[in-house]
């Protein structure tokens, strides 16, 4: 690992002035992501600003229509917030199972956005629930925040402060996961609000998208047997080592099928 600087940020405001007075400073969360790419040496940033400990990006709050959560809370606190499980279960399984014990007491919800990994778990929750996505200056609705492969909508020196999720009537989640690293093989999130279904799929493609024919079945009938019963083209899809893109569509509905159950359930 090359050399850098570290230094503890205590509000949004002095996070963002420190990073813009170096042009190769970059923001650090639970390094769950930053600190392999550095110690792998792609990635060679002069100075890091550790954003875990301003207070602003520490909170959950739970009302009957959203939850905001802070966007350096880690996946734990997610995971096992009471108020939080109880009013959108969907989310809070989802950060339960995002990689090990470790990785869910360090990752943060903002880092996993801002890097928007092809596999992630969070970017198929703002997707399908619509969420915001809110930055020291700006709120940006998720559908334009997710631009392809580890890109996002933020300027290299916006800092994400919280992500708010409206509250669906019900919700889950069910990834494919790989056995190694646990990120989604395939990940499909399926949201139901009274305005109709939200379908979004990770894992399977450079980004994270929705899929209309799933969303327009199970508006109709929001069951497993109509998420089974649709095709889901391979033509966009990933063929890598773990799976081919056939593999990868075949699996869109039938992990659809397993969500709705699970969210009906
Ligand atoms: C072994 C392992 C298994 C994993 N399994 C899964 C899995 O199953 N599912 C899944 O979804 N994820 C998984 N992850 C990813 C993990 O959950 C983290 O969320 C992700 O790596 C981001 O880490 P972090 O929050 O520590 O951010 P960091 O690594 O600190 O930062 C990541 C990037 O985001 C930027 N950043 C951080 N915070 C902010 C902010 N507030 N505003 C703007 N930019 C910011 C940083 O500058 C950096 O570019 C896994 C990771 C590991 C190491």
């Amino acid at each position: 690992m090359y050399s850098f600087e570290y230094q503890r940020a205590t509000d949004p405001n002095a996070a963002v002035a420190a990073l813009a007075a170096d042009g190769n400073a970059k923001f650090l969360a639970g390094g769950q992501s930053l600190l392999p790419t550095m110690r792998l040496r792609l990635a060679q940033p002069s100075q890091l600003i550790d954003v875990t400990r301003i207070p602003a990006l520490k909170s959950i709050s739970v009302d009957a229509q959203k939850v905001t959560i802070g966007a350096a809370v880690c996946h734990a606190d997610v995971a096992d917030h009471p108020e939080l499980r109880r009013v959108s279960p969907g989310l809070a399984e989802l950060a339960a199972h995002i990689g090990d014990r470790q990785v869910r007491a360090l990752g943060t919800l903002g880092g996993s956005l801002a890097n928007n990994d092809p596999a992630a778990c969070y970017p198929a929750a703002a997707m399908a629930l619509d969420a915001t996505i809110v930055t020291e200056r700006r709120r940006i609705a998720a559908r334009d925040f997710f631009v392809g492969m580890y890109e996002t909508a933020l300027a290299p020196d916006e800092l994400i402060v919280a992500v708010e999720f409206p509250v669906p009537e019900c919700a889950a989640y069910e990834k494919f996961r790989n056995p190694a690293s646990h990120f989604a093989l395939v990940g499909v999130f399926v949201a139901k609000f009274a305005s109709g279904v939200r379908v979004a799929v990770t894992g399977a493609a450079a980004s994270v998208f929705r899929v209309p024919e799933l969303e327009s079945a199970l508006s109709a009938n929001f069951t497993p047997e109509a998420a089974r019963a649709v095709t889901v083209s391979a033509a966009d899809l990933n063929t890598d080592m773990h799976a081919s893109a056939d593999y990868r569509a075949h699996l869109i509905p039938v992990l659809a099928a397993r969500a709705v159950t699970k969210a009906i359930g």
